[in-house]
């Protein structure tokens, strides 16, 4: 049985599919799109199931283990993302089946260069009698207009905190619960966030830490101190600046009266920034990660910005 099935079971992608192969009008290609990579990833191994599963998706027959194994004769996926991988799958859409129905699968679609996406095209304008694509699609910007315009698509949205809480209640997955609580709450409906947060304990620490700092930031003086506070060992930065992004990225929802649900812990910082400063603030992260990446040093990454922070803080008052 896959990891999660019972909650991605529970999806309106899942629940589409499953209804049009009740009513057998099972369709050429469906785009499952979504920002969460995890569940995309687990809806295309289940569609798989329900597709080619005499019982659309028991989870535990020869067929669906040969599926979870990643074996299965009637299933292909590129072995790269680049042009050859890519001109390699297609030209499989050819190969004759084992059985009734072929699924051809490409579970990062939006990480195809678009040209080489153009390689795609001609099978889905002239769809094939038996052959089924499933294209999971993160970045929905990243792919041809042309391609979601052949494709049935599956918007899969956030889980609520109440459909994970109950998963990991009813699923001991060998962790403390207050960690478990704790990633429920700040993983924004995402699996893929969910998981990494329970795989890593300091996450949580770092977390409380960096919203010490940023209710700190209340004086226009600039206070370099307070940063001091930040252990820099390890490339921690990159993690502190992602903290920090998805801080002000919530504040900033909440302030402009969008629903988020859970991550609470973050409203002692909502008196603290206007609508204006964190967009600033948000530029400003983007930046210092760049700089991370053309090998600045850490230190003076983070006094540059503590220091525009504090200046935007005050600009934007
Ligand atoms: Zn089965």
């Amino acid at each position: 049985m896959l990891r999660y099935s019972a909650l991605l079971k529970d999806t309106k992608p899942y629940l589409t599919l499953q209804s049009d192969l009740a009513v057998g009008k099972l369709n050429h290609c469906y785009m499952i799109m979504g920002e969460d990579e995890l569940a995309v990833d687990g809806l295309i191994d289940l569609s798989c199931e329900a597709i080619l599963c005499k019982e659309r998706g028991c989870g535990k027959c020869v067929v669906c283990q040969k599926i979870e194994d990643k074996n299965h004769e009637d299933i292909f996926e590129p072995k790269n993302l680049k042009a050859d991988g890519i001109r390699e799958f297609v030209e499989k859409v050819y190969v004759k089946s084992v059985g009734d129905i072929k699924i051809m699968i490409i579970r990062a679609l939006d990480k195809v260069d678009p040209k080489v996406q153009n390689f795609l095209l001609k099978s889905l304008e002239e769809p094939i009698d038996g052959v089924v694509f499933l294209l999971g699609v993160i970045r929905q910007s990243a792919v041809l207009d042309t391609i979601k315009s052949r494709s049935k698509k599956l918007t899969l949205a956030p889980f609520t905190k109440k459909q994970l809480t109950d998963f990991f209640d009813d699923n001991y997955i060998g962790k403390p619960k207050s960690l478990v609580e704790e990633a429920v709450d700040c993983c924004l409906g995402s699996l893929a966030r969910c998981e990494s947060l329970l795989g890593d304990e300091e996450y949580f620490g770092d977390m409380s830490e960096v919203i010490f700092i940023l209710k700190e930031l209340t004086s226009t003086k600039v206070n370099l101190k307070m940063q001091k506070r930040l252990d820099l060992k390890d490339g921690k930065l990159a993690r502190y600046l992602d903290i920090m992004q998805l801080i002000c990225g919530v504040l900033l929802k909440r302030k402009s009266g969008v629903f988020v649900e859970g991550f609470e812990r973050v409203n002692v910082l909502l008196d603290c920034f206007n609508i204006a400063t964190l967009v600033n603030f948000n530029e400003l992260i983007i930046e210092a990660k760049q700089k991370i990446e053309s090998y600045c040093k850490d230190e003076n990454i983070l006094d540059n910005l503590f220091i525009k922070m504090m200046e935007v803080k005050y600009l934007c008052r």
